[in-house]
């Protein structure tokens, strides 16, 4: 399935929203064809537009046809690419000034955004992954659009930034204009996850003697597996899996990954490293990542886990790594943290004291600088190196929805309790 940016048209991609009846009305934004080059690799680039020029009888939807070929065409010679525009030329309202031939488009419709028809055309006409696709626009209608379609919606501060106030929603991500949008967005989808399979799995013996812990199964797929379904539905399938106790078990069940639909790379761990020495150990495969996310092998997920969620709150903080935090009921015995209103993670405190009731998580986005801070030889990522950022307050917390599962099952106790509840 293909990826699409959608994209609004005016105020997104010209220079002010209005009332364009003709191209020559139009005036397309200076840096357009370079944010849409940006995107043409891997996303398809697809126009969505309110059109009510054509209802208030300033046009015909042949002349709204004629403009979109022409803006095709100009970008085309620039070497960019659109691969489809789809119109509503209707308006809900009726008026008695609006001529007669256009009173035919005076109707309450299903393609006027926020509505979303034309969205659906176009996932039907292309084949579209529509929950990670993107929807760059200027209103607050094309943001709603972007929660009704499902897509992460991106809103630029050219055209009406924002201002028309017609509906109460935030944007996923908030840009200057089109070309810092279409940059994000290839930065959005270069997520890398990076899955800690190399510990022992003593506390689980005899299970771990000759299984390594994250191919012990749940609900009858191994941890790794859930976790790489929640990834995928999160549109990430580059994984680097660094495995070490039993490592040619793991590498035999999942190959280079085609078989379940991702790509796997496995670093060579010439000795145990531990969690922080292993992230370091693989380098070579993450320096060109924008984020990574740093999973550890034994922390079993379920499929209502969104790291869209994760990496958008590590984005919109500019943090240089973030935790996976979570509320905890039992907070004497967790790894709990102190983080103020920001989340930004103010102390470290541990285990046995009640008043803090963030617990750490186990799972972390971050800036691959942050492989630059890990000491050489064996250490712990969370202890050696993400602890450590606390002091320069670079480290944030992002508090896990509810609705979602995650939970380590390093004893035999915890493996059975998790078990239990997947039954
Ligand atoms: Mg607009
Ligand atoms: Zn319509």
């Amino acid at each position: 399935m293909k990826r699409a940016v959608f994209l609004d048209r005016d105020g997104t991609i010209t220079k002010s929203d209005g009332y364009f009846s003709s191209y020559e009305k139009i005036e397309l934004l200076g840096n357009l064809s370079g944010a849409i080059k940006l995107l043409n690799r891997d996303f398809l680039v697809i126009i969505i537009t309110n059109q009510p020029v054509v209802a208030r009888g300033m046009c015909t939807e042949e002349d709204v046809r004629k403009t979109h070929g022409k803006i095709i065409k100009d970008l085309e010679k620039q070497g960019a690419r659109i691969d489809g525009v789809y119109f509503c030329p209707h308006h809900p309202e009726h008026h008695d000034d609006v001529p007669e031939h256009a009173r035919k488009y005076r109707v309450q419709c299903k393609c006027r955004k926020p509505e979303t028809e034309l969205i659906e055309q176009a996932v039907e006409d292309f084949g579209i992954d529509v929950r990670n696709s993107f929807f760059i626009g200027d209103s607050t209608r094309d943001i709603k659009t972007a929660k009704n379609a499902g897509c992460t919606s991106i809103l630029v501060r050219t055209g009406l930034a924002g201002n028309d106030k017609k509906y109460d929603v935030e944007p996923d991500y908030t840009c200057n204009d089109i070309l810092e949008a279409s940059k994000l967005v290839n930065e959005l989808i270069n997520v890398r996850a990076v899955l800690l399979a190399g510990g022992k799995g003593e506390r689980l013996r005899p299970l771990t003697l000759n299984t390594p812990k994250p191919l012990l199964e749940i609900a009858g797929k191994s941890i790794l597996e859930h976790q790489m379904d929640a990834l995928k539905r999160s549109g990430i399938n580059k994984i680097v899996l660094c495995a070490s106790y039993l490592s040619d078990k793991i590498k035999d069940r999942f190959g280079d990954g085609s078989r379940f639909s991702v790509s796997i790379e496995y670093p060579e761990e010439p000795e145990m490293l531990g969690s922080g020495g292993a992230v370091k150990n693989a380098k070579a495969f993450l320096d060109d990542a924008s984020y990574l996310i740093i999973i550890n092998g034994d922390s079993m997920v379920d499929g209502k886990f969104d790291f869209r969620e994760l990496v958008k709150f590590h984005v919109n903080a500019s943090a240089f790594a973030t935790l996976l935090v979570r509320e905890t009921d039992h907070p004497l015995d967790s790894d709990v943290l102190r983080i103020d209103e920001n989340g930004r993670i103010l102390e470290f405190i541990g285990r046995g004291q009640e008043e803090c009731k963030i617990a750490n998580s186990g799972m972390t986005v971050c800036s691959p600088k942050l492989l630059d801070c890990i000491p050489d030889g064996n250490c712990n990522i969370e202890k050696d190196v993400l602890f450590k950022l606390i002091e320069k307050k670079d480290l944030y917390g992002f508090k896990m929805p509810n609705s979602w599962f995650k939970r380590d099952i390093g004893t035999l106790e915890r493996l059975e309790s998790v078990r239990k509840y997947f039954d």
